[in-house]
Formats: structure tokens, sequence, C-alpha cells
């Protein structure tokens, strides 16, 4: 006999662990199938888990700042107390670089003021006070090595900056996702992992469950696609496709760890920066570390890759983005051995993920996360919930698009924003910024 669930959802990562615990408190008795040995362990365990408001659309800078109220009051939104101890905030605010390149963020600072997230303008003598460990001089455009201009200033300061208060990280992705998993447990949700989903079954023009890798079938009336970077394999399973507009694609990314400024404390005076000068972010990692992640200048190869077939290796990459944080953080160290993250990002063509039903009744998807969803799981798991409630209970998501509200800023927006066949965001900015 096989088994019987009312959701399956395929991923056990920070989203698909969020959306089991929505549906389990709506009293669903849902399964997490994952191919990896725990929680967590897939996309999101490389993840930077950075925390910051500023998206190039109304409805993405909103759920990004909302996101930052469940993070702070995570215990409460978790009901539970994990037995590995449950993830810290650290709320430290971000300095963000004001150049010409981004118009010094004024498209972006309009939204964040209807939105409400608050700033403040600094100079570039109050961000390096805020900051001692950067200098202000402008490196732009991004180059590589190669370059003879590689590392030079182009003699001007960069324009100033921003700090958001309402923004951080959070040091341990993969633990967040095990939160996740306990507090959907505590309402009766199931796990099981080390097992890889081979196919999406149908009948009567509906899903009706899966098949492992060996055979074995499991039956529900909905599966959710939360595969991260395998989103697009487990698509074609479903046979959904053809009616996407928007697509998604494993794309390959690494992050540098490299030693803070010797004699400055980053766990404790440090915070995490955005830098379109430059063309990287960084956040304070703990053992006095510096992670360092890019902001995909148009130099640096994109490179698409097969989710169970890359370079799991550093390239020279790691060392270009480390080079181009030092321009900034003159003080960092490079050890001759490459430390940090090769990961793979679930890449859209705007970069915005798809929050959506599909062609084949039953079948929804949480995907297409660019590399910047990590701090929406929350509010993804709630948005998931909603959406199968609706369109199970008949209502046409396509055609009359969910509406949903956001519980502490009390923003309002359509899910469909997030449609499978939305119209490309052309104010994106192409890259994980959204
Ligand atoms: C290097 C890096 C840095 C990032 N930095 C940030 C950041 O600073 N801030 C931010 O907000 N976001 C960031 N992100 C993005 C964020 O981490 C992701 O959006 C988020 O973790 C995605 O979670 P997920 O649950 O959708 O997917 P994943 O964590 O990828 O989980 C998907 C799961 O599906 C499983 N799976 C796939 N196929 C199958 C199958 N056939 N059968 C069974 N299981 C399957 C996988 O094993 C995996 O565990 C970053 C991502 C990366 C890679």
């Amino acid at each position: 006999m096989s088994q019987q669930y009312d959701a399956i959802i395929i991923g056990s990562g920070v989203i698909g662990t969020a959306i089991a615990f929505e549906l389990a408190k709506q009293g669903k008795q849902t399964l997490n199938v994952d191919a990896l040995p725990a929680a967590g362990y897939g996309s999101t365990s490389g993840s930077c888990a950075i925390i910051r408001p500023y998206y190039s659309t109304f409805h993405s800078c909103a759920i990004a700042h909302e996101s930052h109220f469940y993070w702070r009051d995570w215990d409460t939104y978790l009901g539970v107390e994990d037995e590995l101890g449950n993830v810290k905030y650290h709320n430290t605010g971000i300095l963000v670089a004001k150049t010409d390149n981004n118009d010094n963020m004024a498209p972006t600072l309009a939204i964040l003021e209807q939105v409400g997230a608050p700033f403040v303008h600094l100079s570039t003598d109050e961000m390096q006070a805020k900051y001692p460990i950067i200098n202000t001089d402008s490196f732009h455009p991004a180059r590589r090595p190669e370059d003879d201009e590689f590392g030079q200033s182009n003699g001007k300061q960069i324009n100033g900056g921003l700090f958001f208060s309402d923004g951080g990280y959070v040091s341990d992705p993969q633990l967040s996702a095990h939160n996740l998993q306990r507090a959907a447990e505590a309402h009766g949700a199931a796990f099981r992992y080390n097992a890889k989903v081979h196919d999406v079954r149908q009948a009567d023009g509906r899903v009706c469950g899966i098949t492992l890798e060996g055979g074995e079938q499991i039956d529900a009336p909905i599966v959710v696609n939360v595969a991260g970077p395998h989103s697009c394999k487990v698509n074609a399973m479903a046979g959904v496709l053809d009616d996407m507009q928007i697509s998604t694609q494993a794309m390959r990314h690494e992050v540098s760890h490299v030693p803070a400024p010797e004699g400055f404390n980053v766990e404790t005076h440090g915070m995490v920066t955005s830098d379109a000068d430059i063309h990287a972010y960084t956040r304070p990692e703990t053992g006095n570390h510096i992670l360092i992640g890019s902001e995909d200048p148009e130099c640096d190869e994109r490179v698409f890759v097969d989710a169970d077939d890359y370079n799991e290796n550093f390239t020279d990459q790691w060392r270009v983005q480390a080079l181009r944080a030092a321009q900034r953080m003159p003080g960092i160290t490079i050890p001759n051995r490459p430390k940090g993250v090769v990961a793979l990002y679930d890449v859209t063509e705007d970069w915005a993920p798809i929050y959506d039903k599909s062609s084949l009744p039953g079948y929804y998807m949480a995907i297409g996360t660019s590399g910047n969803q990590f701090k929406n799981a929350p509010i993804a798991g709630e948005m998931m919930a909603k959406l199968i409630d609706a369109c199970e209970n008949g209502q046409d998501h396509d055609a009359n698009p969910v509406q949903f509200t956001l519980k502490y800023t009390g923003h309002s927006f359509s899910i469909g924003e997030f449609s499978r066949n939305r119209a490309i965001n052309e104010n994106s900015t192409g890259t994980v910024l959204g």
C-alpha cells in the first residue's frame, strides 16, 4: 500500500521547511522529501543569510523589510526551542555605497520611503567613522585582474553612503532550516531524508504523488516544488515547463571567507556592506572573519550549470572578489588557501522568485530564489500556504490573483507579482540584488 499525505513538499531547505510549517499549522498532514541527509543541506547551507530591505520593486522591498521582524522575533515565530538551539539574528545594520552607477540608490529609496524601511544618508567621512576599516575611494568600473587598471582607484570618491538599521545576518542558515523543521514537526509535519524524487505523478488531470528513486510511491493531492537549484528538473518531471514564461536555471557562485583586518573585531563592531562601486557585498562571520560575495558585475562570467554536475572547487573568482573587497577594506588579508563556499543560485530572468501554482492542478512551486530569498523564507511559507488554500478552494489565481497582507507592516500586494507568467521586471538590477 502506498503512503498518503495531504501535501508533499519536494525540498527541505529554509523555504521548503517554512512552507511545511505553515501548511502543518493549517492542519494538513505534510511530508518533506529531500535527497540530502538533513534540513538545509542544499543551497541554504551556502547562504550568506543577509537580511536587507532594498530590491527593485515595491512588493519585494515590502517583504524583505517585513522579514527583519520575523528574524528579530524568531523564537516567537517558531514557538519551539530546537535541541540544537535557535538561530540568532545579528541586527548589525547595512552600509550601502552610493555611486553614479546605482543612481545613488534614488529609485530604491523612493520605494523604501513608501515601505517605511528606515535609512540615513551618510557623507564619506560619516561612513568611515561608522566603519573604520573602509576607505571611500571609487574603483568603478569593476575589472578583471588581467586589466592593467585592476585595483586602482579612478581618482574619485564614492558619493557617500546609506545606513539601513533594519538588517543584518543570520550566522547559521542551515540551522534555521532545522529550526523550521522542528517547528513544523510540533504541528505534525513529517520529514524524509536521503530520498530523491524521480517522478511527479498525475492522474485524472491533477497531481497525485511522487515516485522516489528505487520506485517507492508516495501519494498526495498537493505537491510543492521547493527544490532550489534543481527546480527546473522537478518541473520537467511534472511536465509544467511549457506553461511558464519565466524560467529557472542553476548558477554557480563562490563566497570568499577571509580574516578581518587585524585589530578590528568585526563580530562586535562589524556590519553588512553592499557596494555597487566594487561590486561586492560583505558580512561579518564567526572567528573574526569576513564573508565576501559578488554583486555580479558585467565583466564576470555568469556560469550556468547542471545542478547535478558542476565544479565544486574554488576558481579564480574566489580571489577576484576578495581582491575587490580589499579595495574597500585594505586591511583584510587574502589567504593562499581559499576558504568559503561554492554553491548554486536558482536564477530567473529578473532575479525574482516564482511563488505560484502551475498548469497542473495541485502542483505548486516556490522556486527561482535567485540568491536573495533566504531572508523571506517565513513570508514565502505564509504566502504559499495562503495561495494553496485559495487555489484548492476553487480560486483561479491566474485570472484573479490571491492578495496578501504583511502582518507587521500592514502592506498588501498581489501574490500574482511572483507569477511564473509575469512580465519580466525591467527595473531589476539583473544581479543578486534583485
Ligand atoms: C552562495 C549563496 C549566498 C546567498 N546569500 C543570501 C543572502 O545573503 N540573503 C538571502 O536572502 N538569500 C541568500 N541566498 C539565497 C538563499 O540561500 C536561497 O534563496 C534559499 O536558501 C533557498 O532555499 P530553498 O529551500 O528554496 O532551496 P534549497 O536550500 O536549495 O533546498 C532545496 C532542497 O531540495 C532538495 N532537492 C532537489 N531536488 C530534489 C529531488 N529530486 N528529490 C528530493 N530532494 C530534492 C535538495 O536536496 C535541497 O535540499 C544565497 C544563496 C547562495 C547559494
